[in-house]
């Protein structure tokens, strides 16, 4: 019989266990300091942050997306709301740190409400009704427009303080043009303007181009550097006697067999690049490879062929030229080819670029990037894509907000005045969801080196008589935001504010944490999680933890 007195483990011995509060505590922290980690860099006057990964690569930035997925992140709260900065790229294409410090503090406020004796079940219920409440106070203070001057403004926010100032009306055009080249009736495929890089130059030599550009130039130059009336073939199987080459086993008796072999070999490239002219083909773009013999054939018959062509380049091109991939030779037919005016390669400074102009369908184009260096393209790339991001948010919604801490003020009061009509505990939820959210201009007064418990007071009392007024963080003054211009899509702060309080429920609803053996020490919980409030590694010399 055994000892009723002998512990039972059901988990195995050395896994880290968290309950209840502790739990709350654990994860919640996880999150603070996952938005401590990040709120200096919001808003125009945010610090960049460098970030080298183990293979010396280094990138410069104050996107928040891009931190965040550079930082690898291991406590699982923390990536909890990895994943929420994460879909607001997705959905919106910008406004991550503005997701992630809204989460982080939603969390914050919980924390102090669960500290005074309030259940998590009855912060929830007040979080969720606010939640509510946003959406229709963020209806009733947006503005309906998507003209060109304001997909304009709405670029020009989106892409203001991403580290070059020079440059920057041009790009703001550069996206808007871009992106209306792209909109089918009211949607936009962002997949469908591409931005290609070249360091060299300067940013205000970058340009549209009206079509597809692939990085990559003719495979031989043998081949013609320019097709017009192209008719394009699209390949997804690679012209190559793979088969033979790897397991092909050939008893060879003497040398008359191995010329017999190799003229088989040449005869059956022959064969397939016979399938292509027969085709009607006069460009072919591949997938996969290309043997250096089918090349040779090709080149032969005028046909200008790239190999290796990206996957998301082929999608352009079937959607640009009408082109159908196909996977064999064999189906290669003059339908399914696509057609373009024009094929050819160029040289951009010192980047081969192949472009596919005058295309059946124009809903495709490719901004060329300049830039000096590489790190500078970079950079004022991923400002491009939240530049791409916002200005087809506001195409497709029609919808913008004013900027600028503005709307985070004008909810956090219209919050406030809404709590006070609620009865019982809730009603402190929702007066702190609200608090919460001045969250935004409080962080963008902070960076810009500005007293922020001033800023606040100021702009409550501001939004007492007008709700366009927001903090010019340049001057440090409290301006009428709408006519500075500082407008942003409505969707980026309905995302942001959304997924935050998602986000800030589940985390709030877990009162277990079971870690496996190391699980949570790799994720920092045991030394820079501890009560400091410092991210992982941040503290000197890794002092003990405080608990
Ligand atoms: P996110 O990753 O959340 O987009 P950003 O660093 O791009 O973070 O900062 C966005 C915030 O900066 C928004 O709240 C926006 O209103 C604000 N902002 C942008 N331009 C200005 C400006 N000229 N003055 C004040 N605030 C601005
Ligand atoms: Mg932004």
């Amino acid at each position: 019989m055994a000892n009723v007195n002998q512990p039972i483990y059901i988990l195995p011995e050395d896994t880290q266990r968290f309950l209840g509060r502790d739990a709350q505590r654990m994860n919640i922290l996880a999150g603070k300091v996952l938005a401590e980690t990040i709120r200096t860099t919001l808003g125009p006057k945010g610090m960049d942050k460098m970030l080298t990964d183990n293979l010396d690569d280094i990138v410069i930035t104050n996107d928040g997306a891009t931190i965040l997925q550079e930082m690898d992140i291991a406590h699982p709260a923390a990536k909890m709301i990895v994943e929420i900065a994460k879909k607001q790229e997705s959905v919106v294409g910008d406004g991550t740190t503005t997701a992630v410090i809204i989460a982080g503090e939603l969390l914050a406020k919980a924390e102090e409400l669960l500290d005074e004796g309030i259940h998590s079940s009855t912060i929830i219920l007040g979080y969720r009704d606010a939640l509510s409440k946003v959406y229709e106070i963020l209806n009733h203070i947006s503005i309906d427009a998507k003209d060109k001057e304001t997909l304009l403004k709405v670029a020009m926010t989106a892409i203001t303080g991403k580290g070059f100032d020079y440059g920057k009306k041009q790009l703001a055009n550069l996206i808007v043009d871009g992106v209306l080249k792209i909109e089918e009736n009211g949607k936009v495929d962002k997949d469908n303007l591409n931005i290609q890089r070249v360091s060299g130059g300067s940013i205000d030599d970058s340009k549209i181009i009206n079509g597809v550009l692939i990085d990559k130039g003719r495979a031989v130059d043998s081949m013609p550097k320019k097709v017009e009336n192209a008719k394009i073939a699209l390949l997804k199987y690679p012209i190559e006697l793979k088969d033979l080459e790897s397991d092909g086993k050939i008893k060879i008796k003497d040398p008359s067999q191995i010329q017999a072999f190799i003229d088989n070999e040449e005869e059956m490239i022959k064969d397939l690049v016979n399938k292509v002219i027969d085709s009607g083909a006069n460009v072919l773009f591949s997938q996969k490879g290309i043997d250096d013999l089918a090349l040779h054939y090709l080149s032969k018959a005028g046909i200008f062929a790239i190999k290796r062509v990206k996957k998301s380049d082929i999608k352009r091109l079937e959607k640009a030229t009408g082109a159908k991939l196909v996977t064999s030779v064999d189906d290669l037919n003059p339908r399914n080819l696509g057609e373009a005016g024009v094929v050819y390669e160029k040289k951009i400074f010192d980047e081969i670029l192949t472009f596919v102009e005058e295309s059946k369908n124009p809903k495709a184009s490719s901004i060329i990037l300049r830039g000096s260096t590489k790190y500078v393209t970079s950079k004022v790339e991923r400002a491009l894509d939240d530049g791409i991001g916002v200005v087809s948010a506001t195409l497709e919604d029609g919808k913008v907000v004013i900027g600028g801490g503005s709307s985070e003020i004008e909810i956090a009061q219209q919050l406030k005045k809404y709590a006070s009509a609620i009865s019982g505990r809730e009603q402190l939820a929702i007066e702190a969801y609200g608090k919460a959210l001045e969250v935004v201009p409080k962080t963008l007064a902070e960076n810009a080196g500005l007293d922020s418990i001033d800023i606040l007071v100021d702009l409550r009392a501001a939004h007492d008589k007008s709700k366009c007024m927001g903090l010019n963080i340049f001057e440090g003054k409290i301006i009428d935001m709408k006519e500075a211009g500082i407008i942003e899509p409505q969707r980026i702060k309905k995302q942001a504010i959304q997924s935050a309080t998602e986000v800030t429920e589940m985390i709030l609803r877990i009162d277990d944490l079971v870690a496996a053996k190391g699980g949570l020490e790799e994720a920092g919980a045991d030394d820079g999680l501890d009560n400091s409030g410092m991210p992982p590694g941040g503290m000197p010399g890794g002092m003990p933890p405080m608990m």
